[in-house]
């Protein structure tokens, strides 16, 4: 159909994913599914093949692909693995390529959408932290748009259009604190992965939950945004904001604010990227009423009680592969603590301990970055 635009979700079974194929369901004069990646997830691999059609379905389980194929066979084209995820993101009619996997597996998939001339709706942050000047620079070699749909680097992109960059004295990313903000280091001592789960905010897959726990996630995206925005680090800031309802700022030369606000809820910066540069109804999402919220408030970060965003400044600034050590440390120890395995305070030591031993690589290809996020993971394992 003429003006329909063709979707490939990476990731469709997590959280962003499911909402995405909300936004899809909500406009289906306007987009079209044709293929997904999925993890294990037999029941909604089926449900969402029944609803949207799609035409090829990238399993990265093998139980669930011998499965899926044996059910499909004739119907929907079932692939497997990380090949499998690569040819979801290339699929020939897409046009927009959601990446929404979670983790450093994201990028190669991620550049091969680029590569192949692809819009990228990108919500796999790992994928600007971990190789950042490859994805950039292929993004300008083939002309492609990097759309953000992360909710703070949605609301920076949607404050800057019509500005220019050279006016732009800094951007703050505000960061609501994570389930822990009221708790002192002390305390955070015992803490268990039950409490950790429990966002005030928003709700997210369990690793960015932790993530924001530890505010590592802000410190990914302080990375991401670095990339996304083409700043240096000394221009972008962290405001804590506990309510998430300013979803970030950007001050001007001539001290001018401009922020975007809205409830917390990710279908809107997913409808943005889909939609960019047009905007849609968007009748899922409740308007935001500033006099029943009545009060905003905002607090200097403590980069003391934060450990795992100063640590990310400081990988940030350093650059080369040290965010890609970050990272990887970072998805290990929080996949150690989600089982039970290691303490709390334990992932910030534990991706500090790699930092502090990692040999700098400046300008590492992608297979070095393969490479060294691999042997990262085998070190904090051998941590635990
Ligand atoms: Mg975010």
């Amino acid at each position: 159909m003429k003006g329909l635009k063709y979707i490939s979700i990476l990731g469709a079974s997590g959280s962003i994913g499911t909402q995405t194929l909300d936004i899809i369901r909500l406009h289906p004069d306007q987009f079209q599914l044709t293929a997904i990646s999925i993890g294990k997830n037999v029941d909604m691999a089926r449900a969402i093949i029944e609803e949207f059609a799609p035409r090829l379905v990238a399993v990265a389980d093998a139980d669930a692909y011998d499965q899926l194929r044996s059910e499909y066979a004739g119907k929907v084209k079932i692939v497997y693995g990380e090949d499998g995820l690569t040819e979801a993101a290339v699929f020939p009619e897409t046009n927009i390529v959601v990446t929404a996997v979670v983790g450093s597996v994201g990028l190669v998939p991620t550049l091969r959408a680029i590569e192949a001339g692809k819009t990228i709706a990108l919500a796999n942050k790992e994928t600007l932290v971990t190789a950042g000047h490859i994805v950039t620079a292929a993004a300008k070699k083939h002309g492609v748009s990097l759309l953000p749909v992360d909710s703070e680097h949605s609301a920076i992109f949607q404050c800057l259009q019509g500005e220019k960059k050279k006016n732009v004295e800094k951007i703050i990313l505000t960061a609501s604190g994570g389930s822990f903000r009221d708790k002192t280091r002390e305390e955070l001592k015992n803490v268990t992965v039950e409490e950790a789960l429990r966002h005030p905010n928003w709700s997210m897959g369990a690793k960015i939950t932790i993530d924001s726990a530890t505010m590592m996630n802000k410190g990914l995206e302080v990375i991401e945004a670095h990339w996304l925005f083409g700043l240096p680090y000394e221009q972008i800031d962290v405001l804590l904001h506990r309510e998430s309802i300013i979803h970030s700022l950007v001050q001007f030369r001539d001290t001018s604010i401009i922020a975007q606000l809205g409830m917390p809820d990710m279908h809107v910066p997913i409808q943005y990227a889909l939609t960019y540069p047009e905007r849609l109804p968007l009748i899922k999402a409740k308007p935001l009423d500033l006099a029943e919220i009545s009060a905003l408030h905002f607090q200097r970060v403590d980069f003391d009680r934060y450990r795992c965003l100063r640590l990310a400044y400081e990988a940030g600034k350093v650059g080369g592969s040290l965010p890609t050590v970050l990272n990887a440390a970072n998805e290990e120890a929080v996949a150690a603590f989600l089982q039970g395995r290691i303490a709390f305070l334990a992932i910030e030591e534990y991706i500090e301990r790699a930092l502090e031993r990692h040999k700098l690589v400046k300008e590492p290809s992608l297979e070095e970055i393969r490479e060294i996020d691999a042997e990262t993971r085998q070190y904090v394992r051998s941590l635990l």
